[in-house]
């Protein structure tokens, strides 16, 4: 199966996606992925509203203090969005093997 990708893979590369990093066979398989997937196509989402905010910020040239704190609130809110996920896709896995 061509699709056959972890949503850990997913996460790990969701920044390169969206900046267009990804090599053609990377990319398609995400995109399948995210078609398929639900909580990785909010993380997506997650992450493309984090950039586009990050990017406004920058645009109004903000200290750089503030704009590294901001930075660092924006990442510890991706990183508690992907734990949640995580534990929810432990928890389904747990159920389907135990
Ligand atoms: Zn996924």
């Amino acid at each position: 199966m061509i699709t056959d990708i972890e949503c850990q893979q997913v996460w790990q590369e969701i920044s390169n996606y969206i900046e267009g990093d990804l090599d053609a066979e990377l990319r398609s398989r995400v995109e399948r992925h995210l078609n398929e997937c639900r909580p990785c196509a909010a993380v997506l989402e997650g992450a493309q509203n984090v950039i586009r905010l990050v990017g406004e910020k920058r645009a109004f040239q903000v200290p750089v203090g503030f704009s590294e704190r901001l930075y660092q609130r924006v990442a510890a809110e991706i990183a508690e969005e992907e734990r949640r996920i995580v534990e929810s896709v432990d928890t389904t896995r747990n159920h389907g093997r135990k």
